[in-house]
């Protein structure tokens, strides 16, 4: 692998980062990081959607014919570590990054059509209707019921931990179409519009008290049959079909450098006990620890973007090396998060928006945000079940 960028690559990601430095000058003063909860975050998204949306950046890896420019996996993953470092919003991850691959690979000519371009204009914002109360790691338990009658499906059930669904137009889903079939068998894909009679939100709270999660009940809600992805009972087939988009986990990598890069600069400036932060022996060894972690991850993200754009995301290196950026990056943001509200103290503690809370408070929320990280997007543990059987050849 050769790690090097080419002079074009340079001159994109330098593009990026003039475009993010400059737009984010406009970030509200509580941060944009909180889309869901915040109302001026939300706005600013929309801001930044739109213009991304003009430059034609968050259709780029599209295929020409819909609007794309065919970039590869490593400009995906240029735009996207440089996009995270800034913390910039402007990208609905399930839209963009889950349901516009799926579409592109099994969606029929009028889906494409209707859904591809308000999403490449970042007009549109999707929710993802996948885990139940009682079906998550083990998704193809889902009791969610679809039933034909003429041209609709009445949809029953219920949906949780859909995120962004109060923000959300649309929303992709799977639901049980033959309850006599083998489990993944029964299954199939459906496009719903929110504002469809009969879908009810309750909000969840997270553990910060954020409003990112909903309970997503469906009574009888009525979906054209045209809005079924692919076949009948062909749901989970479909949606395994993300796999062409860049998957390196870069966001994590990029994230964990900008908030260890501000700690840095944080404990050389302050005082403690007489002493700069940074000539404390502890806090030196945490840093430094950090440092080898965050370059190891982003390395890591590079080889997974690098075995992509080979070929390789469908055979075992690239899938299970995507298994372990996903473990390692989200459980880096966890060590990061631990490790910066020790060093912060109990100002550490002090929410944004206070005058005391020091780097605006990022590490009181994310100390309790990062218990989630390993659990959204698929759990460590189920990560580590597919490196074990894919990667080690472990016996079940
Ligand atoms: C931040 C966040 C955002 C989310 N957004 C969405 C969303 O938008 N839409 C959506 O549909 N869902 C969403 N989810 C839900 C997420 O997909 C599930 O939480 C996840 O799949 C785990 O399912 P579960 O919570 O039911 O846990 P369970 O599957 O019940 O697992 C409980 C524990 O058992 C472990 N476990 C389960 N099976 C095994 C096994 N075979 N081997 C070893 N250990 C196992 C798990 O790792 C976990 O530690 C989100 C979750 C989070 C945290």
């Amino acid at each position: 692998m050769d790690f090097r960028l080419t002079p074009e690559q340079e001159a994109l990601k330098k593009e990026f980062e003039n475009f993010f430095r400059e737009e984010m000058k406009r970030t509200p003063p509580l941060g944009a990081e909180n889309i869901y909860d915040n109302d001026e975050a939300w706005d600013f998204h929309c801001y930044i959607a739109g213009k991304l949306g003009e430059k034609g950046w968050i259709s780029r890896p599209w295929p020409k014919a819909y609007g794309g420019q065919e970039a590869s996996i490593l400009e995906q993953l240029l735009f996207s570590q440089v996009k995270a470092y800034h913390r910039a919003p402007g990208i609905d991850i399930q839209g963009v990054c889950m349901l516009a691959p799926t579409l592109l690979a099994s969606g029929n000519e009028e889906q494409k059509q209707q859904h591809l371009p308000p999403i490449a204009h970042g007009e549109t914002m999707w929710c993802q209707g996948w885990s139940e109360p009682n079906a998550g790691s083990d998704l193809a338990s889902l009791k969610t019921r679809a039933v034909r009658n003429g041209d609709y499906y009445i949809i029953n059930g219920q949906k949780t931990w859909t995120s962004g669904a109060h923000r959300a137009q649309w929303c992709f889903m799977l639901a049980r179409t033959d309850p006599e079939q083998p489990r993944h068998r029964g299954l199939s894909f459906f496009l719903v519009d929110m504002s469809s009679p009969g879908i009810e939100l309750r909000p969840v709270k997270a553990l910060n008290g954020t409003h990112m999660f909903n309970e997503m009940y469906f009574d009888d809600v009525k979906v054209p049959r045209e809005n079924m992805v692919g076949e009948e009972n062909r749901g989970w087939y479909v949606s395994l079909m993300t796999m062409n988009f860049e998957r390196s986990s870069i966001g994590f990598m990029a994230e964990a450098k900008r908030n260890l890069e501000e700690l840095v600069e944080y404990c050389k400036e302050t005082k403690r006990n007489g002493k700069p932060l940074s000539e404390q022996p502890l806090v030196r060894s945490l840093l430094s620890q950090l440092t080898i972690e965050v370059e190891v991850g982003l390395a890591l993200s590079y080889k997974v973007a690098w075995l992509q754009q080979k070929g390789e995301a469908f055979i075992m290196p690239a899938a299970v090396t995507a298994c372990s950026g996903k473990v390692y990056g989200s459980e880096l943001g966890q060590r990061l998060a631990y490790a910066g509200s020790r060093i912060l103290g109990l100002y550490g503690q002090v929410k944004a928006g206070s005058k005391w809370a020091p780097l605006k408070g990022r590490f009181e929320s994310s100390y309790q945000e990062c218990v989630s990280l390993n659990m959204g997007g698929g759990t460590s543990e189920i990560q580590r079940n597919v490196i074990a059987l894919r990667g080690l050849e472990l016996p079940r």
